[in-house]
This record gives structure tokens, sequence and C-alpha cells, in this order.
């Protein structure tokens, strides 16, 4: 495949990347029901019984933009999906990529990589891998001359909350104004002159995102989180690309909960992923209008959704074991994440 492949006329471009099975999930000895047997299409095949007992596997295909299966690195996914829209904010456009899925399934692995030191390498994600290009471009001799500054913004987006993780979580409000312009009052934007810059503040923001609460990881599942790169020239905005690793949908359907504040969480994840498709939706159908307001995610995300040079990716993660794709605990299967963006 060649990077001159179909995304480049696209203003939406939805692709999937199944997951290696875990060793928890290896040890339990859990089915891999997830294959990819070409570059644009996902086959799930789920054990069935008849009425008579006899066993069989149905098979679902879904066809994709691009489809990675569990040997392709977080720099192939990356080549894919947001390399071919980092021009666009060079040329005066808003990007925005997108990592939806259940918990688990490989989001933050894909978006945010690696940088805990937990792990003896650090791996890069697609923020960092976006933001070097991003000073790949800039020195240029195309874009040398025209005098950019880059800027990185991060925050979360917690039951319509907004924090600033790169501001020890600090609680911003959202304005909107008469003419529809939104803004995110104190958010921080740090100036940043190399991608080694770039990936101090991933490492700041990410600890923010997954400590000081008691369950963090639980708490980080339930947040969305938004890493900008954003070029200015003389104070004003040029371009901006929105990277965005979403909630955790399986509880999004998970009204029914016993606990209030899950059943709140619930709902607010689930208005604002349906929201972002519907914002999503018409973007990709040129409508004039996005029901951008309905949620906070949608609304803070805004100016992505308009102009004629806006462009958007969506990366569905999937995790390939059979549990996933049964009903059980998290209420959710892999085709509802599949049926969610196939657009
Ligand atoms: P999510 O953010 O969707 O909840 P994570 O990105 O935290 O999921 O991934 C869950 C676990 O699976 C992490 O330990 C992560 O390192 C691992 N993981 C996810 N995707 C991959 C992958 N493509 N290859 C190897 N490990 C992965
Ligand atoms: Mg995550």
């Amino acid at each position: 495949i060649s990077i001159s492949d179909p995304i480049e006329e696209h203003r939406i471009c939805v692709c999937v990347r199944k997951r290696p099975l875990n060793r928890h999930e290896l040890q339990k000895k859990e089915c891999d029901v997830v294959t990819v047997p070409s570059k644009c299409v996902l086959m799930v095949h789920e054990p069935k019984q008849k009425v008579d007992l006899t066993k069989y596997l149905e098979t679902q295909t879904f066809r994709f933009d691009f489809s990675f299966d569990e040997t392709s690195s977080n720099e192939m996914v990356y080549r894919f999906t947001a390399r071919p829209l980092v021009e666009t904010i060079f040329e005066g456009g808003k990007a925005t990529c997108f990592a939806y899925g259940q918990t688990g399934s490989g989001k933050t692995h894909t978006m945010g990589g690696d940088f805990s030191g937990r792990t003896q390498n650090a791996s890069k994600g697609i923020y960092a891998f976006a933001s070097q290009d991003v000073f790949l471009l800039l020195n240029q001799p195309r874009y040398r001359s025209q005098n950019l500054e880059v800027y990185v913004t991060f925050f979360e987006i917690y039951n319509g909350k907004v924090f600033d993780l790169l501001n020890k979580k600090a609680k911003l409000r959202v304005l909107e104004d008469g003419k529809q312009q939104v803004q995110v009052v104190g958010l921080q934007e740090k100036p940043v002159g190399c991608a080694e810059d770039v990936i101090k503040m991933i490492t700041i923001g990410s600890a923010c995102r997954t400590s000081g609460h008691t369950f963090a990881n639980a708490s980080s599942s339930r947040s969305h989180a938004c890493f900008q790169i954003i070029l200015r020239r003389g104070g004003q905005m040029i371009g901006k690309f929105s990277l965005v690793d979403l909630a955790g949908n399986e509880r999004g359907a998970d009204t029914s909960s016993a606990d209030r504040q899950t059943r709140m969480e619930g709902a607010e994840i689930n208005k604002s992923l349906l929201a972002l498709k519907e914002c999503i939706r018409a973007l990709g159908q040129n409508k004039s209008h996005t029901p951008f307001r309905e949620s906070k995610l949608t609304q803070v995300l805004r100016d992505s959704f308009i102009g004629a040079n806006s462009r958007t990716c969506m990366i569905a993660m999937i995790s390939p074991g059979m549990s996933s794709c049964e009903p059980g605990d998290s209420n959710l299967t892999v085709k509802v994440v599949l049926a969610a963006f196939t657009l």
C-alpha cells in the first residue's frame, strides 16, 4: 500500500486495529475470534450452536478504509491514519483523529504510547509520531519561511467537565460567544520547540491523567483525553490537530447500574459518543449543521467539524478475545464497536 492511497480524497477515514490477545487472555485460553484477511477487511467469527447442537462459526465481515492486524505497530497504524492529516494543519485546516473502543482494547496504547517508565523501552504513539512529523514539515523549505510556532494542549473531559492535564488537572470552563465560537477558558497552550519537548508534555499529561484518583484506571477509562497540536503565526491560529483518546464505550451502554454515579457517567459517555457520531456523519455528508452542542466533547471540538478544510480519522480498537464478543459483563460486543462507526 502506498501513502497516496484513497485516504487522500476522503474527509473521513474509518480504520480498525485489532490488538493481540494479552497474557491474561492467553492464560485463560481465550479464543481469538477476529481475523484480518486483507488490508481493508476485518472478520468476526462467532462460535454458535444449532438447535440440534451442531457447532458452527458465524462469520461477519466488516469493511474499512484500513484494517490493522495484531502484528501492526503503532508507527504503521500512524502512517495510514493520522499521518495523511498532518499537512492539513499547515494548509489552514483542522484535523482530528479519534481512538474508539472498549476499555482495554488499545486506545491509550495507540494514541499516547507508553512513556511511564514502567516498561524498558518507551514506546511512541500517535501523539508523538504526529508531533515529530509536524516539526519535520516545519523545517522544510516551503514552511520554514512562514515563522510558524507550535503549541500543545492536553485536557480531559470527565462527566461533562473539562480538566487541564498540563496544569494539575485545573477545572476549566467552556464558553460560547454569540458567534458560536467556543473557548476553553484558561486552557494552557505550552510552546514546544522540538519533538522531545512534546514527549515531555505527553509524559506530564499522561501521568496527570492516571494519578490522583483511587481508581485511577477506572476513571481514565471513563474520560475522553484530547491532545492538540496547534500551529500559530504571530498569535493567530493557522491549524490544529486534535488527537482524541475516547472514553471506553462499554459502560456507555450501562445505564441500568445500581450505582447512581456509574449510571450518570454511563449516560454522559453514551450521549457524547452519540453526539460525536452525529457530528462526524454531518461532516461526511457536508451538511452545514452539526449538532455539536449535544455534548461537551463535540462542543469543545466544534471548530474541527466545520470548514471546508476539516478532516477526520476514526480508529476503532478491537479486543479479539471471545469474551469481548459475548454480551457478558461489559454488555458490549466487538460488533457494537464496529457498527458504530461503519458509517
Ligand atoms: P484502553 O486505553 O483502550 O483502555 P490500553 O491502551 O490501556 O487500552 O491497552 C490495554 C493493555 O493492552 C495495555 O497494557 C496495553 O499496553 C496493551 N495493548 C493494547 N494494544 C496493544 C497492541 N496493539 N500491542 C500490544 N499491547 C497492546
Ligand atoms: Mg485508556
